[in-house]
C-alpha cells in the first residue's frame, strides 16, 4: 500500500528534475511508503527526457507527459486523478520548499484535512512578497477566507480531499479555501523556504495578479453559492 503520493508540476524545469528527485528520495526514503508523480505540462526543453531516465531507474516514480503546456492546475489535477497514496502531497519543481517539511506536516493529518504550508522568512524579490501579500488580502476579503499563505507550494492533503475537487486552470492557487467550501478541516503550518536556484519563474505580473484577481471573483461568487442544505428529520 501507498501512503503519500508526491506530486510535482513541471514545465521547463531541466536543471531541477535531479535536484528534485534526489530531495524527494532523500527526505522521505524509510520514513513513508510512497511514489512521486512527475507531470511534465508540455516542456519544451530537456525536461521529457531526464523524467524518463529517472522513471526508467525507480519504480516509485510516474511520469505524465502532457501533449501541450496547459498550466499549472491542469498538471496538478492530472497528478492528483492518478495517485494512489492514501495522503497527497504537492511540491514545486524549483525546490523553493523543501520535501523535508512534508515530514514536518504529516503529523496534523490526524486532526485535519488539509495543511497548507506557510512561507515563513520567504525568500523572494520585494515586488513578490508585497503582491503576494496585498494578494492574499485581497483573496481572503472577497472568498471571506483567512488564509494567510495561499500560493506557498507545499500542501499536503488527503486523497479525498482531492477526490472532490473539479478544478479549473488557475484553482491552484485557492486549493485550501476550495477544500474547505468542501467542508474538510484546513490549518497552515509554517515552511522553510528558500531562493529559486535554477531556472526562471513561470508567471509575471499579469498572469499571476489581474488573472488571479478575475479567478478570486470567480471563487468569491463559487462560495456564495455553494449548496449546504441539511435535511431536516
Ligand atoms: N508550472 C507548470 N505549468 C505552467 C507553469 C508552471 O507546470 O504552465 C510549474 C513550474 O514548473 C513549477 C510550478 O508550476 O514547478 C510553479 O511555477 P513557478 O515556480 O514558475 O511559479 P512561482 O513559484 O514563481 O509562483
Ligand atoms: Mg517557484
Amino acid at each position: 500500500m501507498i501512503e503519500l503520493s508526491i506530486i510535482a508540476p513541471i514545465y521547463n524545469e531541466e536543471e531541477n528534475i535531479e535536484y528534485l528527485y534526489q530531495s524527494i528520495t532523500h527526505a522521505l526514503n524509510d520514513k513513508i511508503s510512497y511514489e512521486i508523480i512527475l507531470v511534465n505540462d508540455g516542456s519544451l526543453d530537456n525536461s521529457a527526457t531526464l523524467l524518463n531516465n529517472i522513471a526508467n531507474d525507480n519504480l516509485a516514480v510516474h511520469v505524465i507527459h502532457f501533449e501541450e503546456n496547459c498550466g499549472q492546475t491542469a498538471a496538478l489535477w492530472a497528478g492528483m486523478r492518478t495517485a494512489k497514496g492514501e495522503l497527497i502531497a504537492i511540491i514545486d519543481a524549483d525546490l523553493q520548499t523543501d520535501p523535508k517539511d512534508i515530514v514536518t506536516l504529516l503529523p496534523y493529518m490526524d486532526n485535519y484535512d488539509f495543511v497548507n504550508g506557510k512561507r515563513t522568512n520567504r525568500q523572494d524579490t520585494f515586488i513578490k512578497k508585497v503582491s503576494s501579500k496585498v494578494g492574499n488580502g485581497v483573496r481572503n476579503f472577497i472568498t471571506h477566507d483567512t488564509i494567510e499563505d495561499t500560493g506557498c507550494p507545499m500542501k499536503l492533503f488527503k486523497k479525498e480531499v482531492a477526490n472532490k475537487y473539479y478544478l479549473f486552470e488557475g484553482m491552484h492557487r485557492f486549493l485550501p479555501t476550495l477544500a474547505k467550501m468542501n467542508g474538510y478541516r484546513v490549518i497552515e503550518i509554517p515552511v522553510s523556504h528558500r531562493e529559486r536556484k535554477f531556472g526562471t519563474s513561470k508567471y509575471g505580473i499579469f498572469n499571476r495578479a489581474f488573472v488571479g484577481l478575475m479567478d478570486t471573483i470567480v471563487v468569491g461568487w463559487l462560495k456564495k453559492r455553494h449548496i449546504r442544505y441539511k435535511i431536516r428529520k
